[in-house]
């Protein structure tokens, strides 16, 4: 497959089109951002474990049956994807209160919940990814609701196989980020990355964070952690 022409750039990621209509390149960056571009800087090697990281994921959930844009991991930076329309939507699950949710709440992080909880997010830069409901999306026509109910079912499932798998590696999943996007022929399957840039990885015994709040916190560490989530995973 042939990288051509970059058709976008974002702060994380790169896209290319390649000589084939259907196929994209990703190229991962090391370049890391948080509070919507407030904060700037670089994570040293974050390129290529978020692409080693998000690959090996995508691949424990095509195995177990939801539909992802992963196909081919072309290098330590670069991986072949499904072209899809992203649907403009950040799908935020959530098992333990962090972050946006304890503050808006007035919760401490760590905090159970009784369930899990599903936000969306419209993603849109310069209004901050504005929180959203169901009738906001149906409103705007960002998804049908049939569509989103698709992504609320894979979104759950994808919550059950990452939390018991990251379990066994002594990592607790709190929350996670995702991104769909349609394919051509109308399908709904997962997109973006699954990484410690977009997760809330704590490690199961300490409580250590694992995970892009080392950096958005200035907690340093920030490299070790990255390289530890790779380690559990694929023992590099
Ligand atoms: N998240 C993300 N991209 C965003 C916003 C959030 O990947 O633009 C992830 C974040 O890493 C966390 C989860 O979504 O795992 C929930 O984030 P939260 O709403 O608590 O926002 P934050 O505290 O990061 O501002």
């Amino acid at each position: 497959m042939e990288k051509r022409t970059q058709l976008y750039e974002g702060k994380a990621k790169k896209i290319f089109a390649t000589d084939k209509p259907d196929y994209f390149i990703v190229e991962y960056k090391d370049d890391a951002t948080a509070g919507n571009g407030a904060k700037r800087g670089s994570i040293a090697g974050k390129g290529e474990i978020n692409n080693r990281v998000t690959n090996h994921l995508m691949r424990l959930l095509e195995k177990e049956g939801v539909p992802t844009h992963y196909v081919k991991e072309l290098s330590p930076i670069e991986t072949l994807v499904k072209v899809v329309k992203i649907i403009p939507l950040e799908v935020i699950v959530r098992n333990i209160a962090a972050g946006s949710l304890a503050k808006r709440l007035g919760l401490p992080e760590g905090a159970a919940l009784k369930k899990t909880v599903l936000e969306y997010c419209y993603k849109d830069d310069a209004l901050g990814d504005p929180m959203v409901n169901n009738y906001h999306i149906a409103a705007m026509g960002w998804a049908g609701e049939d569509e989103l109910a698709v992504i609320a079912g894979y979104s759950f499932t994808i919550n059950t196989i990452l939390s018991n798998y990251l379990k066994d590696l002594g990592i607790v999943l709190i929350d996670f980020k995702l991104e769909f996007g349609k394919t051509p022929s109308g399908a709904i399957i997962l997109a973006d990355e699954i990484s410690p840039d977009t997760c809330r990885f704590w490690d199961s015994k300490t409580g250590e964070k694992l995970d892009k709040d080392r950096f958005r916190r200035d907690m340093g560490g920030v490299e070790e952690a990255y390289h530890e989530v790779l380690k559990r995973l694929i023992g590099a």
